[in-house]
């Protein structure tokens, strides 16, 4: 179960409708009574005042108080998800891509719902799915490394081979080639 979702289960109790065999909730905070559906559960959670009041009261912090926040704050300040921003974004976006390409990190690295969190939270970014790295962003970021490294092969006048190997993600060994040019 996501972080999230547990949070969303302690906000409401569960009962058996009556004359019903359906599961309905009650919100704890509001006492609103609903059908069982986590997502919009957590979506009511969100935008609702009597249980973003206790949390304050209590002083506590998670990810849904700090979406409730986040979905204020896009209203008021030009966070980079905005129009103006969207330079800004598409250079994050080519470097999200560099991140996986370079380190060969998982296509699922900024699906996890902390990460994401962390850049709509911290900077007003959201990162792309998985399915714009893998079809645009990372042939962008292969064309881009490509284009740089034909630029150094031709401007060079000497150029030096260094051969290894080694296992790529999913464990198939593999030839690494390493070229040194002049600096
Ligand atoms: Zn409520």
């Amino acid at each position: 179960m996501p972080l999230s979702d547990a949070l969303v289960h302690s906000a409401f109790i569960e009962y058996v409708a009556q004359n019903k065999k359906e599961k309905r909730i009650r919100y704890r905070h509001c006492q609103k009574d609903s059908t069982k559906h986590i997502s919009r559960q957590r979506d009511h959670l969100i935008k609702c005042k009597s249980y973003l009041k206790t949390m304050k009261e209590q002083e506590k912090h998670n990810s849904i108080t700090r979406k409730a926040v986040g979905m204020v704050d896009e209203s008021q300040q030009p966070l980079i998800n905005n129009q103006l921003f969207s330079h800004k974004r598409k250079q994050l976006d080519k470097l999200i891509a560099m991140v996986i390409y370079y380190e060969g990190r998982s296509l699922g690295l900024y699906e996890d719902e902390a990460m994401k969190e962390f850049f709509v939270n911290g900077i007003g970014y959201t990162s792309p799915s998985r399915d714009r790295i893998s079809e645009t962003l990372l042939d962008e970021a292969y064309l881009d490394t490509q284009e740089q490294v034909k630029r150094l092969l031709n401007e060079t006048s000497l150029l030096n081979f260094v051969s290894d190997e080694s296992n790529n993600q999913p464990g198939d060994r593999i030839l690494n080639m390493c070229v040194m040019v002049k600096g």
